[in-house]
Order: structure tokens, then C-alpha cells, then sequence
């Protein structure tokens, strides 16, 4: 599950990370807290059309993905905050589809340490998602009438932090920038030099790709809440391949 403030943020966030993951059998969702109301120019121009015609492309960008759908929560763009009516929304959104890993910001870039400031809806977006993964998802006490109505509580097991300062794990992507960069193509209204847009997509995924000698990556800051089963240092899983004697298990 992708957990992001805008449409499109998926789409210049892990994108090409879900594509992979759904292309290698994984179900993907997405929730995008606002419709993008405010991503405009004119002062003049309908928030309400305008968020109208950002679904749209939304719509269209996730089906190239592959995400199963999309949730919007119509929050408000450019003023979402991280109280508790998003959070019970998150974890109605968590408790439904539930899903082992969520994709998120990283709540704590307020700057980017390659300049610039990250948007407040992104922070808010991001601890928000985080605050819903845990505790409350996984609280049956957490607003109990969810359980009380069959939305049972639910374990996310990872968080991956896309637009990090600190990345840990990097994805190569080289096989799904591609439907990166198309999916990013139907959001029409946000992108200003659609003739660069593939070169640009292109550069900063070589850079990301960089730390593990990939022409195209996705880095990330993942956070496990849960280990797999067949992980850590007293798992089954690593004890069987000590005893099978296959060895270089990472
Ligand atoms: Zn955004």
C-alpha cells in the first residue's frame, strides 16, 4: 500500500518500486489523502474541477502501475494534517486492504538534503501514515467501533520511506522506469516540460541506482516493525539453510 498526500506523488515517488513488486505478484493499492486542489497556477481556476481532473489522472497513472486501486480521502490540499479523523481513515483504509508493507514519506525530511523544502502535506502525509501503521492498525482498542463493525486489527510488518534523507535499502528499478515515467505522463496538468520529463526521470533514478551499480534505483528508508518469519538470527529460515549447508543466505 502506497500512502501519499498528492496525486502524482506516487508517481515521482516508488512508483517504479510497485510496478516491480505488483509485476512480481504482489497486490498493489494506493491512497492519496488530498485530490491536489491547490496544484495550480491561477487563483481563479475551481478547486473542485481541478481536483476532479487530478483523480482522473491519478486514475489513469495507477492503472499503469497495476495498483487493484485508488482511495481518495479529500482531505484538504495544502492544509492536511495528522490529526485523528485521518488517522481513523488510514487505518479503515489499512484494516480493509491489508497490506504486509506501507510506502510512505519520510516524515522527517522537512529539507531535502539535496535542496529544497519538503511540502507540508508530504510531512503530514507521511507521520500520518506512519501514526496509522502504528499503533492504531494494529490496536483493536484504536477506535473500537472498526472492530466492533468486522475491520479487524491489522500488522504491518515494514514501512518504506520514499523522498529520505537517510535511504538504507535501494530497489533496482531498470526493468519498470519505464512505467514510471509513463504514469507520470498522465498527470498533464503538473508537468511543465513534458519533452524533458523522461530524461529527468531517467538521471535521478541513475543517481538512486548509484550504491548498487544499477542504471535505474529507488532508494528508500525501510523501517521493519515485524521481522518475516525467516529472518533474524534465531528464524527457522536461517537455521534450515545453516543445515542444508547452502550457506550466503543474506
Ligand atoms: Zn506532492
Amino acid at each position: 500500500m502506497v500512502i501519499v498526500a498528492h496525486p502524482d506523488d506516487a508517481d515521482f515517488g516508488p512508483a517504479a518500486t510497485a510496478a516491480k513488486w505488483i509485476d512480481g505478484g504482489s497486490a498493489g493499492w494506493l491512497v492519496c489523502c488530498t485530490s491536489g486542489d491547490a496544484g495550480g497556477e491561477d487563483p481563479d481556476t475551481d478547486p473542485l474541477a481541478l481536483a476532479a481532473l487530478r483523480e482522473a489522472e491519478q486514475r489513469a497513472a495507477a492503472a499503469v502501475v497495476g495498483y487493484a486501486g485508488v482511495s481518495f480521502l479529500h482531505q484538504p490540499d495544502g492544509a492536511l494534517a495528522n490529526d485523528l479523523a485521518l488517522r481513523e481513515l488510514l487505518v479503515r483504509e489499512i484494516r480493509a486492504f491489508r497490506p504486509d508493507a506501507v510506502l510512505a514519506n519520510d516524515p522527517e525530511a522537512i529539507f531535502h538534503s539535496d535542496g529544497g523544502v519538503n511540502h507540508t502535506d508530504h510531512r503530514a502525509a507521511g507521520v500520518a501514515a506512519v501514526d496509522a501503521v502504528y499503533p492504531a492498525a494494529r490496536n483493536p482498542m484504536a477506535f473500537p467501533w472498526l472492530a466492533r463493525a468486522g475491520m479487524a486489527a491489522h500488522r504491518v510488518r515494514r514501512l518504506y520511506l520514499f523522498w529520505s534523507n537517510r535511504p538504507t535499502v535501494w530497489v533496482d528499478v531498470s526493468a519498470t522506469i519505464g512505467r514510471r515515467i509513463e504514469a507520470l505522463r498522465a498527470h498533464a496538468s503538473q508537468i511543465k516540460e513534458p519533452d524533458r520529463l523522461a530524461e529527468r526521470m531517467h538521471a535521478w533514478a541513475r543517481e538512486e541506482g548509484e550504491p548498487i551499480g544499477v542504471a535505474a534505483g529507488d532508494a528508500l528508508r525501510l523501517v521493519v516493525i515485524d521481522e518475516d518469519a525467516d529472518e533474524g538470527p534465531d528464524s527457522a529460515g536461517e537455521a534450515a539453510s545453516a543445515a542444508d549447508g547452502a550457506g550466503g543466505t543474506p
